[in-house]
């Protein structure tokens, strides 16, 4: 059965409150957030539906670069593909779009993996959560984004939360390392779950290490990319002389990456981003590394809307991943592009269970949303 048609949708989906990371702001209502959605077909008339998420302030692919490339170099290696072979697909994808110091474009290229995925499980009949091995639906657990400045912002932003439902927490740090340590202590007195903390890359390592020591005393649950993305033996200095477990997000974007950093023993949790990874395939791989290797699992996203959000809740649930999961776009989107909304209660997910992602796109959304590139 092979892949006939592949449709392009870039969307910009409105945006609620403000999001920003010490690399600045992520998200905002003035310009919405950028997404690609694709609509992959088979010769039966099958669908799978794949969603890319670029944040430029975040790594380097924009909403324009995944078009492009998906338009002029991606989609055209795809089609007439046997529906059945991810595998080669990645193969294909990775000799088109060459790695720099790892997976190149992986957001881009996640789109089709995804759509490839929930197309395998039309065609097959099965949810997701099936094809990777689980025996029934399971749920996923969400943590609420804090990224208020100030100890009072963050006891505000808890009370928000806690009305929605939320009890675990991922913070944004790594702008300045005395107040960070205020906002954890402020968000540990007041949480009654778990608490980890992302400093994208903001520190170096003498930072990271006086921070890393504070967490101990607070009770900080992971800390998650203290440094920048390529310092990978600054990163194994920091994992052999601190205690609260560090992981790495930015960095690590292929397998190879995963296999390196065990073998550096520099980071003792997998931060598994979907998206980061290229899609489902590879991140399923590391997913197994990991099992086998006895590193824990932090599920992250970025701002996914309902596609690759249950993208990674489908693997997350079939790997049993107890961690809450950093996948807020639920609490930042103000719409999205399913038929129907996500089977959210409070902070849990419940996994459809219908076949592929188990969820239909409404194309009036995405027309609505949509934008020209
Ligand atoms: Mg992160």
């Amino acid at each position: 059965m092979k892949i006939a048609d592949i449709r392009l949708y870039p969307v910009r989906l409105p945006f609620e409150g403000h999001f920003a990371t010490s690399r600045g702001t992520v998200g905002a209502a003035a310009t919405g957030l950028p997404k690609v959605f694709v609509k992959m077909s088979d010769e039966a008339g099958h669908v799978g539906w794949g969603e890319a998420g670029p944040s430029h302030r975040w790594s380097y692919e924009t909403l324009e670069s995944v078009v492009t490339t998906l338009r002029h170099y991606l989609i055209p290696l795809a089609l007439g593909r046997d529906i059945f072979d991810p595998d080669g697909l990645h193969r294909a994808m990775d000799a088109e779009i060459a790695p720099g110091l790892t997976r190149g474009q992986p957001i881009a290229k996640a789109a089709l993996d995804i759509a490839l995925h929930d197309l395998i499980g039309h065609a097959l009949s099965i949810p997701l959560w099936a094809f990777f091995g689980c025996r029934r639906a399971g749920q996923v657990t969400l943590s609420f984004t804090l990224t208020a400045r100030s100890p009072e912002g963050i006891e505000r932003e808890i009370a928000e939360a806690e009305e929605r439902g939320y009890r675990h927490y991922n913070m944004k740090i790594g702008a300045n390392p005395s107040e960070d340590i205020a906002l954890m202590a402020a968000a540990r007195a007041r949480a009654t779950g778990v608490v980890w903390a992302d400093a994208n890359g903001g520190y170096t390592l003498p930072q990271a290490l006086a921070v890393a020591k504070a967490m101990e005393d607070l009770g900080i649950s992971a800390f998650e990319q203290p440094l920048p993305a390529n310092r990978w033996s600054d990163y194994a200095e920091l994992a052999r002389r601190v205690r609260v477990p560090v992981g790495v997000d930015e960095s690590l974007c292929s397998v190879g990456d995963l296999l390196e950093l065990l073998r550096l023993g520099a980071s003792p949790l997998f931060v598994m981003k979907v998206t980061r990874m290229g899609g489902l395939r590879p991140a399923r791989i590391c997913m197994d590394i990991a099992d086998h290797a006895g590193l824990p699992v932090l599920g992250s996203g970025l701002t996914d809307a309902g596609v690759s959000l249950l993208a990674s809740c489908h693997l997350l649930a079939a790997y049993g991943v107890s961690m809450p999961a950093a996948l807020n776009g639920p609490q930042f989107l103000g719409g999205d592009v399913l038929e129907s909304p996500l089977l959210l209660e409070g902070d849990t997910l419940t996994l459809p269970e219908g076949p592929g992602l188990g969820v239909s796109v409404d194309e009036e959304k995405l027309i609505r949303y949509r934008v020209d590139i």
